[in-house]
């Protein structure tokens, strides 16, 4: 039987760092949801695409091949698009074309398909809710706001994004709202998750407390 880990949390909340870290430790294969989404925001952004083209968003969405490696590449069509999924061209419409049920629909069908017969750790909002509601392992990763644009702010600035502090704020405060207010697959605490606020807390001991739990120690 393949295991599932399932953590769900707000952007910057540390569920990416952590995942890659954990998945390492524990040899499991990292499914990063939300670069699925981010994927479908990119090839909309490519077409020439606005929020208010929803039937060719869906029709893409429908289409795409999105593929990630053993190494942490994301291949959109062939493409190495690893990079170009964090710009912030993506990152602001992504919470919206994320919105579109018939194409959470899809991703929702191509993650469930990216993790079978595999040991893996799953990020993203649903997973714990939608995805693996009966994954073997649910945390909810969370942090105060301004944690996590100082975290996701630090990062840009390391990838030479170039999004000012207010604009992480503002981005941030934005999907927030977006995604705990969705049609389908809301950002929500599951109830058997376990919540963990990595506010005042290291890398290091956000790990140690997941894989205690995974590990059963
Ligand atoms: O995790 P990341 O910030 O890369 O996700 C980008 C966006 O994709 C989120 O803001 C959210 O709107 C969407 N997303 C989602 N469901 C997931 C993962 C991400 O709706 N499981």
């Amino acid at each position: 039987m393949s295991k599932v880990v399932a953590i769900d949390g707000p952007a910057g909340s540390g569920k990416g760092t952590v995942t890659s870290i954990i998945a390492k430790k524990c040899n499991l294969v990292t499914i990063d949801t939300g670069a699925t989404y981010r994927c479908i925001a990119l090839a909309a952004l490519k077409k020439g695409l606005t929020l208010n083209d929803k039937k060719e968003i869906i029709e893409l969405s429908n289409n795409v091949n999105i593929e990630f490696t053993e190494d942490g590449k994301v291949y959109l069509d062939g493409d190495d698009v690893t990079s170009d999924i964090r710009s912030k061209e993506v990152t602001k419409i992504v919470s919206q074309i994320s919105s579109i049920v018939e194409v959470r629909a899809n991703m929702v069908a191509l993650q469930r398909k990216m993790a079978e017969g595999k040991d893996v750790i799953m990020e993203g909002r649903d997973i714990t809710t939608v995805v693996f509601p009966n994954a073997d392992y649910k945390f909810y990763l969370d942090a105060s706001l301004e944690e996590r644009a100082n975290r996701r702010h630090k990062q840009n600035q390391e990838k030479g994004i170039e999004m000012t502090y207010e604009e992480v704020v503002d981005n941030i405060k934005k999907r927030d709202y977006n995604d705990m207010h969705k049609e389908v697959g809301s950002l929500m605490r599951a109830e058997d998750a376990i919540y963990i606020d990595s506010t005042n807390k290291t890398i290091d001991e956000v790990v140690e407390e997941i894989v205690k739990v995974i590990e059963g120690e």
